[in-house]
Protein backbone atom coordinates (compact mmCIF):
# COMPACT_ATOMS: atom_id res chain seq x y z
CA UNK A 1 0.00 0.00 0.00
CA UNK A 2 1.16 3.60 -0.93
CA UNK A 3 -0.33 7.36 0.15
CA UNK A 4 -0.82 7.76 -3.01
CA UNK A 5 -4.20 5.17 -3.06
CA UNK A 6 -5.75 6.57 -0.31
CA UNK A 7 -7.21 9.65 -1.67
CA UNK A 8 -4.62 12.58 -0.45
CA UNK A 9 -4.41 15.58 -2.42
CA UNK A 10 -1.27 16.35 -4.69
CA UNK A 11 0.13 18.84 -2.13
CA UNK A 12 -0.34 16.47 0.78
CA UNK A 13 1.37 13.47 -1.29
CA UNK A 14 4.18 15.92 -1.90
CA UNK A 15 4.53 16.80 1.68
CA UNK A 16 4.42 13.37 2.65
CA UNK A 17 6.93 12.60 0.05
CA UNK A 18 9.19 15.69 1.40
CA UNK A 19 8.78 14.12 4.98
CA UNK A 20 10.31 11.09 3.61
CA UNK A 21 7.40 8.90 4.33
CA UNK A 22 6.54 6.09 1.64
CA UNK A 23 4.54 3.49 3.11
CA UNK A 24 1.40 4.42 5.77
CA UNK A 25 1.35 2.86 9.17
CA UNK A 26 -1.60 0.82 9.98
CA UNK A 27 -3.87 3.47 11.60
CA UNK A 28 -2.77 5.69 8.46
CA UNK A 29 -4.18 3.00 5.55
CA UNK A 30 -7.41 2.79 8.07
CA UNK A 31 -8.44 6.13 8.67
CA UNK A 32 -7.31 8.70 5.93
CA UNK A 33 -9.83 6.86 3.30
CA UNK A 34 -12.27 7.11 6.38
CA UNK A 35 -11.77 10.45 6.98
CA UNK A 36 -11.84 11.42 3.72
CA UNK A 37 -14.73 9.86 3.09
CA UNK A 38 -16.70 11.83 5.89
CA UNK A 39 -17.36 9.16 8.27
CA UNK A 40 -16.62 9.62 12.30
CA UNK A 41 -14.03 7.42 13.34
CA UNK A 42 -12.94 5.85 17.11
CA UNK A 43 -9.14 5.22 16.76
CA UNK A 44 -7.96 3.53 19.65
CA UNK A 45 -4.40 3.76 18.66
CA UNK A 46 -1.35 5.09 20.62
CA UNK A 47 1.16 7.82 19.86
CA UNK A 48 3.88 5.97 18.19
CA UNK A 49 1.57 4.40 15.34
CA UNK A 50 1.45 7.31 13.11
CA UNK A 51 -2.16 8.38 14.41
CA UNK A 52 -1.58 12.37 13.89
CA UNK A 53 -0.52 12.02 10.44
CA UNK A 54 -3.87 9.97 9.72
CA UNK A 55 -6.06 12.53 10.95
CA UNK A 56 -3.98 15.72 9.78
CA UNK A 57 -3.36 14.37 6.48
CA UNK A 58 -6.94 14.02 5.17
CA UNK A 59 -7.41 17.06 6.88
CA UNK A 60 -5.72 19.22 5.36
CA UNK A 61 -6.86 17.48 1.88
CA UNK A 62 -10.67 18.54 3.10
CA UNK A 63 -9.84 22.03 3.90
CA UNK A 64 -8.26 22.94 0.71
CA UNK A 65 -11.12 23.98 -0.78
CA UNK A 66 -13.11 27.09 1.70
CA UNK A 67 -11.81 29.80 3.73
CA UNK A 68 -11.95 30.63 7.12
CA UNK A 69 -13.88 33.32 8.07
CA UNK A 70 -12.84 36.02 10.87
CA UNK A 71 -13.08 34.27 15.08
CA UNK A 72 -14.82 31.11 13.13
CA UNK A 73 -12.20 28.58 12.95
CA UNK A 74 -13.32 25.75 10.64
CA UNK A 75 -11.96 22.91 11.87
CA UNK A 76 -10.96 22.12 15.93
CA UNK A 77 -7.89 19.57 17.04
CA UNK A 78 -8.23 19.05 21.14
CA UNK A 79 -5.45 18.26 22.76
CA UNK A 80 -4.46 17.25 26.46
CA UNK A 81 -1.11 18.95 27.11
CA UNK A 82 0.56 22.41 25.79
CA UNK A 83 2.94 20.34 24.38
CA UNK A 84 1.12 17.62 22.43
CA UNK A 85 -0.96 20.68 21.17
CA UNK A 86 2.79 22.24 20.06
CA UNK A 87 3.60 18.44 18.12
CA UNK A 88 0.39 18.57 16.04
CA UNK A 89 0.98 22.57 14.68
CA UNK A 90 4.05 21.23 14.20
CA UNK A 91 2.85 18.49 12.09
CA UNK A 92 1.05 20.53 9.93
CA UNK A 93 3.76 22.89 9.29
CA UNK A 94 5.31 19.57 8.10
CA UNK A 95 2.30 18.49 6.48
CA UNK A 96 0.82 21.40 5.07
CA UNK A 97 4.10 22.83 3.83
CA UNK A 98 2.27 23.27 0.32
CA UNK A 99 -1.02 24.56 1.55
CA UNK A 100 -1.69 28.07 2.58
CA UNK A 101 -4.11 27.38 5.19
CA UNK A 102 -3.49 29.06 9.06
CA UNK A 103 -3.46 27.51 12.13
CA UNK A 104 -4.07 28.98 14.90
CA UNK A 105 -2.49 27.18 18.50
CA UNK A 106 -4.94 28.13 21.97
CA UNK A 107 -3.09 26.87 24.94
CA UNK A 108 -2.89 28.35 28.38
CA UNK A 109 0.44 29.94 29.83
CA UNK A 110 1.23 32.37 26.85
CA UNK A 111 -0.75 35.66 26.62
CA UNK A 112 -3.78 35.92 25.24
CA UNK A 113 -3.51 38.92 23.13
CA UNK A 114 -1.51 36.68 19.99
CA UNK A 115 -3.85 34.09 19.97
CA UNK A 116 -6.63 36.99 19.64
CA UNK A 117 -4.77 38.53 16.73
CA UNK A 118 -4.93 34.77 14.71
CA UNK A 119 -8.27 34.40 15.66
CA UNK A 120 -9.31 37.76 14.02
CA UNK A 121 -7.02 36.84 10.91
CA UNK A 122 -9.58 33.48 10.71
CA UNK A 123 -8.09 30.22 11.24
CA UNK A 124 -8.34 26.67 9.12
CA UNK A 125 -7.10 24.68 12.10
CA UNK A 126 -7.47 25.31 15.96
CA UNK A 127 -5.52 23.32 17.73
CA UNK A 128 -6.14 23.97 21.63
CA UNK A 129 -6.52 22.97 25.40
CA UNK A 130 -9.82 22.69 26.95
CA UNK A 131 -9.48 25.29 28.84
CA UNK A 132 -7.81 27.87 27.05
CA UNK A 133 -10.32 27.35 23.95
CA UNK A 134 -13.22 27.55 26.33
CA UNK A 135 -11.42 31.00 28.23
CA UNK A 136 -11.56 32.15 24.86
CA UNK A 137 -15.39 31.15 24.02
CA UNK A 138 -16.38 32.88 27.17
CA UNK A 139 -14.97 36.66 25.88
CA UNK A 140 -16.92 36.29 23.19
CA UNK A 141 -13.72 35.64 21.03
CA UNK A 142 -14.48 32.71 19.46
CA UNK A 143 -17.38 30.86 17.66
CA UNK A 144 -17.39 27.18 17.14
CA UNK A 145 -20.61 27.15 14.91
CA UNK A 146 -18.32 26.65 11.65
CA UNK A 147 -16.44 23.89 12.60
CA UNK A 148 -16.69 20.83 10.21
CA UNK A 149 -14.07 18.62 11.76
CA UNK A 150 -13.18 18.21 15.28
CA UNK A 151 -10.51 16.00 16.45
CA UNK A 152 -10.17 15.07 19.85
CA UNK A 153 -6.97 13.16 20.18
CA UNK A 154 -5.79 10.92 23.53
CA UNK A 155 -8.87 11.15 24.79
CA UNK A 156 -8.21 8.70 27.88
CA UNK A 157 -5.23 11.18 29.28
CA UNK A 158 -8.11 14.06 28.66
CA UNK A 159 -10.09 11.76 31.40
CA UNK A 160 -7.14 11.22 33.69
CA UNK A 161 -6.17 15.53 33.50
CA UNK A 162 -10.41 15.78 34.32
CA UNK A 163 -11.40 17.25 31.06
CA UNK A 164 -13.74 15.60 30.37
CA UNK A 165 -16.71 17.90 31.38
CA UNK A 166 -15.34 20.73 29.35
CA UNK A 167 -14.96 18.12 26.24
CA UNK A 168 -18.57 17.27 26.97
CA UNK A 169 -19.63 20.77 27.21
CA UNK A 170 -17.14 21.63 23.31
CA UNK A 171 -18.35 19.09 21.80
CA UNK A 172 -22.34 20.61 22.53
CA UNK A 173 -21.05 23.94 21.15
CA UNK A 174 -20.09 22.68 17.82
CA UNK A 175 -22.88 21.93 15.47
CA UNK A 176 -24.24 18.42 15.17
CA UNK A 177 -23.53 18.02 11.01
CA UNK A 178 -20.15 17.74 12.23
CA UNK A 179 -17.05 14.96 11.41
CA UNK A 180 -15.81 13.60 14.37
CA UNK A 181 -12.24 12.30 14.84
CA UNK A 182 -12.01 10.68 18.09
CA UNK A 183 -8.84 8.97 19.24
CA UNK A 184 -7.94 7.09 22.53
CA UNK A 185 -5.25 4.67 23.62
CA UNK A 186 -7.52 2.71 25.72
CA UNK A 187 -11.26 2.60 26.14
CA UNK A 188 -11.84 2.84 29.95
CA UNK A 189 -16.14 3.45 30.73
CA UNK A 190 -15.92 6.93 30.79
CA UNK A 191 -14.25 7.11 26.98
CA UNK A 192 -16.91 5.02 26.02
CA UNK A 193 -19.60 6.68 27.14
CA UNK A 194 -18.32 9.92 25.64
CA UNK A 195 -17.85 8.29 21.95
CA UNK A 196 -21.70 6.70 22.75
CA UNK A 197 -23.09 10.54 22.98
CA UNK A 198 -20.83 12.44 20.24
CA UNK A 199 -19.85 9.83 17.43
CA UNK A 200 -22.30 9.18 15.03
CA UNK A 201 -21.52 5.34 13.43
CA UNK A 202 -18.04 5.58 13.22
CA UNK A 203 -15.32 3.98 11.64
CA UNK A 204 -13.76 1.83 14.32
CA UNK A 205 -9.90 1.35 13.91
CA UNK A 206 -7.86 -0.38 16.44
CA UNK A 207 -4.15 -0.55 15.63
CA UNK A 208 -2.61 -1.76 19.11
CA UNK A 209 -4.04 -3.24 22.15
CA UNK A 210 -3.56 -0.92 24.92
CA UNK A 211 -1.24 -3.44 26.65
CA UNK A 212 1.27 -3.70 23.94
CA UNK A 213 4.27 -2.61 24.53
CA UNK A 214 7.38 -1.84 21.02
CA UNK A 215 9.07 -5.10 20.57
CA UNK A 216 12.03 -2.40 19.51
CA UNK A 217 12.32 -1.65 23.19
CA UNK A 218 14.41 -3.99 25.57
CA UNK A 219 12.61 -3.73 29.22
CA UNK A 220 14.84 -4.03 32.10
CA UNK A 221 14.18 -4.06 36.24
CA UNK A 222 16.05 -3.01 38.93
CA UNK A 223 15.71 -3.36 42.67
CA UNK A 224 15.79 -0.32 44.18
CA UNK A 225 16.63 0.97 47.43
CA UNK A 226 13.27 3.15 49.23
CA UNK A 227 15.51 5.60 50.37
CA UNK A 228 15.21 8.55 47.99
CA UNK A 229 19.01 9.52 48.27
CA UNK A 230 20.34 5.65 47.49
CA UNK A 231 18.16 6.03 44.96
CA UNK A 232 19.79 8.83 43.35
CA UNK A 233 23.03 7.16 43.55
CA UNK A 234 21.71 4.58 42.16
CA UNK A 235 20.30 6.54 39.35
CA UNK A 236 23.77 7.77 38.87
CA UNK A 237 25.11 4.74 38.65
CA UNK A 238 22.71 3.19 36.49
CA UNK A 239 23.07 6.59 33.75
CA UNK A 240 26.85 5.66 34.18
CA UNK A 241 26.59 2.28 33.26
CA UNK A 242 24.50 2.52 30.14
CA UNK A 243 25.57 3.23 26.85
CA UNK A 244 23.08 6.62 26.77
CA UNK A 245 22.54 8.48 24.53
CA UNK A 246 19.75 10.56 25.99
CA UNK A 247 17.16 9.49 28.43
CA UNK A 248 14.25 10.90 29.63
CA UNK A 249 13.83 9.77 33.29
CA UNK A 250 9.84 9.29 34.65
CA UNK A 251 9.26 10.49 38.53
CA UNK A 252 5.36 10.40 39.38
CA UNK A 253 5.88 13.42 41.70
CA UNK A 254 6.26 16.85 40.67
CA UNK A 255 8.66 17.42 43.77
CA UNK A 256 10.86 14.50 43.08
CA UNK A 257 11.12 15.55 39.19
CA UNK A 258 12.40 18.99 40.22
CA UNK A 259 14.49 17.55 43.39
CA UNK A 260 16.16 14.64 40.71
CA UNK A 261 16.83 16.54 38.41
CA UNK A 262 18.75 19.65 40.28
CA UNK A 263 20.84 16.22 42.34
CA UNK A 264 21.35 15.38 38.57
CA UNK A 265 22.54 18.64 37.16
CA UNK A 266 24.47 19.23 40.38
CA UNK A 267 26.63 16.07 40.11
CA UNK A 268 27.42 17.17 36.63
CA UNK A 269 25.38 15.75 34.15
CA UNK A 270 23.25 17.20 31.38
CA UNK A 271 19.77 17.47 33.02
CA UNK A 272 16.35 19.49 33.02
CA UNK A 273 13.02 18.98 34.51
CA UNK A 274 9.77 19.54 32.86
CA UNK A 275 6.18 19.39 34.46
CA UNK A 276 3.08 20.90 34.96
CA UNK A 277 3.57 23.51 37.00
CA UNK A 278 6.51 25.00 35.00
CA UNK A 279 5.83 28.04 32.90
CA UNK A 280 5.02 27.14 29.34
CA UNK A 281 8.11 28.86 27.36
CA UNK A 282 10.34 27.12 29.84
CA UNK A 283 8.94 23.84 29.33
CA UNK A 284 9.02 24.34 25.74
CA UNK A 285 12.67 25.30 26.06
CA UNK A 286 13.17 22.79 27.81
CA UNK A 287 11.81 20.03 25.27
CA UNK A 288 13.60 22.15 22.55
CA UNK A 289 16.66 21.51 24.49
CA UNK A 290 16.41 17.70 24.70
CA UNK A 291 14.67 17.47 20.84
CA UNK A 292 17.63 19.22 19.84
CA UNK A 293 20.81 16.83 21.63
CA UNK A 294 21.41 19.92 23.85
CA UNK A 295 19.95 18.46 27.12
CA UNK A 296 20.84 14.81 27.28
CA UNK A 297 18.02 14.03 30.01
CA UNK A 298 14.87 14.91 30.31
CA UNK A 299 13.24 14.35 34.02
CA UNK A 300 10.01 14.72 33.96
CA UNK A 301 6.40 13.93 35.08
CA UNK A 302 3.54 11.77 33.09
CA UNK A 303 1.47 14.86 32.38
CA UNK A 304 4.25 16.64 30.83
CA UNK A 305 5.70 14.06 28.89
CA UNK A 306 2.82 12.37 28.03
CA UNK A 307 2.59 11.18 23.89
CA UNK A 308 5.96 13.53 23.34
CA UNK A 309 7.24 12.32 20.12
CA UNK A 310 10.87 12.60 20.00
CA UNK A 311 12.23 10.14 17.70
CA UNK A 312 15.08 9.28 19.18
CA UNK A 313 15.81 8.45 22.75
CA UNK A 314 17.60 5.88 23.63
CA UNK A 315 16.64 5.27 27.51
CA UNK A 316 13.27 5.22 29.50
CA UNK A 317 14.33 5.37 33.19
CA UNK A 318 11.54 4.81 35.64
CA UNK A 319 12.72 6.41 38.84
CA UNK A 320 9.31 5.63 40.15
CA UNK A 321 7.08 2.68 39.08
CA UNK A 322 3.94 4.64 37.76
CA UNK A 323 0.67 4.72 39.72
CA UNK A 324 -1.21 3.52 36.71
CA UNK A 325 -0.17 0.28 34.78
CA UNK A 326 -0.52 2.01 31.52
CA UNK A 327 1.45 4.83 32.14
CA UNK A 328 4.27 2.30 31.82
CA UNK A 329 3.39 1.76 28.52
CA UNK A 330 3.26 5.44 27.95
CA UNK A 331 6.38 5.57 29.53
CA UNK A 332 8.59 3.18 27.56
CA UNK A 333 6.82 3.97 24.45
CA UNK A 334 9.07 7.48 24.18
CA UNK A 335 12.05 5.08 23.08
CA UNK A 336 12.44 3.11 20.66
CA UNK A 337 10.69 5.11 18.00
CA UNK A 338 10.45 5.17 14.49
CA UNK A 339 12.78 1.87 13.99
CA UNK A 340 15.27 2.69 16.48
CA UNK A 341 15.65 0.15 19.89
CA UNK A 342 15.89 1.98 23.09
CA UNK A 343 16.01 0.59 26.59
CA UNK A 344 14.14 0.99 29.71
CA UNK A 345 14.76 0.42 33.02
CA UNK A 346 12.18 0.51 35.67
CA UNK A 347 13.68 1.01 39.36
CA UNK A 348 11.41 -1.02 41.37
CA UNK A 349 11.50 -0.45 45.70
CA UNK A 350 9.97 -2.84 48.56
CA UNK A 351 7.21 -0.17 48.40
CA UNK A 352 6.89 -0.22 44.38
CA UNK A 353 6.08 -4.02 44.62
CA UNK A 354 2.12 -3.92 44.15
CA UNK A 355 2.45 -1.32 41.77
CA UNK A 356 5.49 -2.78 39.47
CA UNK A 357 3.05 -6.29 39.68
CA UNK A 358 0.19 -4.68 38.09
CA UNK A 359 2.34 -3.67 35.50
CA UNK A 360 3.56 -6.99 34.75
CA UNK A 361 0.17 -8.41 34.56
CA UNK A 362 -0.45 -5.49 32.37
CA UNK A 363 1.89 -6.12 29.89
CA UNK A 364 1.90 -10.19 30.47
CA UNK A 365 5.64 -10.35 31.08
CA UNK A 366 8.26 -10.88 33.33
CA UNK A 367 11.07 -8.16 33.31
CA UNK A 368 14.54 -9.35 32.68
CA UNK A 369 16.97 -8.15 35.26
CA UNK A 370 19.51 -5.28 34.92
CA UNK A 371 23.01 -6.30 35.29
CA UNK A 372 24.27 -3.32 36.55
CA UNK A 373 27.97 -2.92 35.38
CA UNK A 374 29.99 -1.09 37.35
CA UNK A 375 29.87 3.02 36.69
CA UNK A 376 32.76 4.18 34.64
CA UNK A 377 34.30 7.07 35.39
CA UNK A 378 33.19 8.72 31.84
CA UNK A 379 29.70 9.14 30.64
CA UNK A 380 27.28 10.59 28.73
CA UNK A 381 25.15 13.32 29.80
CA UNK A 382 28.37 15.76 30.03
CA UNK A 383 28.81 14.56 33.85
CA UNK A 384 31.88 15.86 35.71
CA UNK A 385 32.64 12.15 36.76
CA UNK A 386 34.05 12.27 40.50
CA UNK A 387 36.64 10.17 41.21
CA UNK A 388 35.90 9.56 44.60
CA UNK A 389 32.18 9.29 46.38
CA UNK A 390 31.82 13.16 47.50
CA UNK A 391 31.64 13.34 51.36
CA UNK A 392 28.51 14.30 52.87
CA UNK A 393 28.34 16.98 55.24
CA UNK A 394 27.83 14.28 57.81
CA UNK A 395 31.03 16.22 60.00
CA UNK A 396 29.07 19.36 60.35
CA UNK A 397 25.92 19.37 60.08
CA UNK A 398 24.16 22.15 58.10
CA UNK A 399 21.89 24.80 59.73
CA UNK A 400 18.83 25.31 56.85
CA UNK A 401 16.03 26.79 57.34
CA UNK A 402 13.02 25.14 55.69
CA UNK A 403 11.80 26.47 52.16
CA UNK A 404 8.54 27.39 51.51
CA UNK A 405 8.67 26.74 47.88
CA UNK A 406 10.64 24.71 45.41
CA UNK A 407 10.28 27.57 42.46
CA UNK A 408 10.81 30.18 44.47
CA UNK A 409 14.40 31.29 45.80
CA UNK A 410 15.05 29.46 48.33
CA UNK A 411 15.01 31.61 51.87
CA UNK A 412 18.20 29.68 53.08
CA UNK A 413 20.75 30.89 55.21
CA UNK A 414 24.02 30.49 54.19
CA UNK A 415 26.08 27.59 55.51
CA UNK A 416 28.74 29.62 56.81
CA UNK A 417 26.33 32.62 57.82
CA UNK A 418 24.95 31.98 61.08
CA UNK A 419 25.28 32.71 64.32
CA UNK A 420 24.27 29.72 66.22
CA UNK A 421 27.63 26.91 65.84
CA UNK A 422 25.35 24.24 66.65
CA UNK A 423 21.99 24.47 65.14
CA UNK A 424 19.44 21.83 65.99
CA UNK A 425 18.39 19.26 62.97
CA UNK A 426 15.22 19.67 62.12
CA UNK A 427 13.03 16.59 62.09
CA UNK A 428 11.28 17.83 58.93
CA UNK A 429 10.73 14.54 56.73
CA UNK A 430 11.98 15.04 53.40
CA UNK A 431 10.95 13.47 50.06
CA UNK A 432 12.58 10.06 50.93
CA UNK A 433 10.24 6.77 51.43
CA UNK A 434 6.94 8.72 50.80
CA UNK A 435 5.07 6.60 48.80
CA UNK A 436 1.42 8.52 49.04
CA UNK A 437 -1.61 6.72 47.67
CA UNK A 438 -1.90 7.69 43.58
CA UNK A 439 -4.77 9.22 44.31
CA UNK A 440 -3.23 12.15 47.33
CA UNK A 441 -0.29 12.82 44.42
CA UNK A 442 -1.29 16.27 43.24
CA UNK A 443 -2.71 17.11 46.77
CA UNK A 444 0.90 16.12 47.76
CA UNK A 445 2.49 18.40 45.27
CA UNK A 446 0.06 21.49 46.29
CA UNK A 447 1.32 20.89 49.51
CA UNK A 448 4.94 20.76 48.85
CA UNK A 449 5.01 23.92 47.41
CA UNK A 450 3.31 25.72 50.29
CA UNK A 451 5.14 24.03 53.09
CA UNK A 452 8.35 24.13 54.25
CA UNK A 453 10.74 21.14 52.75
CA UNK A 454 13.82 19.48 53.83
CA UNK A 455 15.84 18.02 56.76
CA UNK A 456 19.75 17.81 57.65
CA UNK A 457 22.03 16.01 55.24
CA UNK A 458 19.22 14.98 52.88
CA UNK A 459 19.04 18.77 51.75
CA UNK A 460 20.54 18.92 48.15
CA UNK A 461 22.87 21.86 47.58
CA UNK A 462 21.04 23.40 45.07
CA UNK A 463 18.58 24.77 48.25
CA UNK A 464 21.38 25.71 50.06
CA UNK A 465 22.24 28.95 47.77
CA UNK A 466 22.33 32.47 48.43
CA UNK A 467 19.01 34.31 48.08
CA UNK A 468 19.65 36.44 45.28
CA UNK A 469 19.75 40.69 46.67
CA UNK A 470 19.72 39.07 50.13
CA UNK A 471 23.45 39.24 52.36
CA UNK A 472 25.96 36.88 50.19
CA UNK A 473 27.12 34.20 52.11
CA UNK A 474 30.92 34.79 53.59
CA UNK A 475 32.38 31.43 53.00
P1 LIG B 1 2.60 9.82 16.08
O1 LIG B 1 2.04 8.47 16.46
O2 LIG B 1 1.62 10.60 15.31
O3 LIG B 1 3.12 10.52 17.28
O4 LIG B 1 3.83 9.58 15.10
C1 LIG B 1 5.00 8.94 15.50
C2 LIG B 1 6.17 9.19 14.57
O5 LIG B 1 6.04 8.46 13.35
C3 LIG B 1 6.36 10.63 14.16
O6 LIG B 1 7.73 10.94 14.34
C4 LIG B 1 6.04 10.69 12.69
O7 LIG B 1 6.82 11.65 12.05
C5 LIG B 1 6.38 9.29 12.25
N1 LIG B 1 5.54 8.83 11.14
C6 LIG B 1 4.23 9.04 10.94
N2 LIG B 1 3.80 8.42 9.84
C7 LIG B 1 4.85 7.79 9.31
C8 LIG B 1 5.03 6.95 8.16
N3 LIG B 1 4.03 6.65 7.34
N4 LIG B 1 6.27 6.48 7.91
C9 LIG B 1 7.29 6.77 8.75
N5 LIG B 1 7.19 7.54 9.86
C10 LIG B 1 5.98 8.03 10.13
Amino acid sequence: MSFSNLGLSQKVLDAVNTAGYTVPTPIQEQAIPEVLEGRDVLGIAQTGTGKTASFTLPMLTKLETGRARARMPRSLILEPTRELAVQVEQNFSIYGANHNLTVALLIGGVSFDDQFRKLDRGADVLIATPGRLLDHFGRGKLLLTGISILVIDEADRMLDMGFIPDIEKICKLIPPRRQTLFFSATMPPEIQRLTKAFLKSPARIEVASPSSTASTVTQLVQDAPNDFTAKRQLLRDIIKSEDLKNAIVFCNRKRNVDIVSKSLAQHGFNARCLHGDMAQRSRQETLDSFRDGTTKILVASDVAARGLDIPEVSHVINFDVPIHAEDYIHRIGRTGRAGHSGRSITLVSKSDQKAFSSVEKLIDKKLEKLSLTKPETTGVGGEKVAKKPRKRAAAKPRPVRPVDDTTKPHPVRPVDDTPNPRPKKEPVPGPSNVKPRHADIEKDHQKDTAKNGFSGDNVPAFLLQAVPGKRKSSS
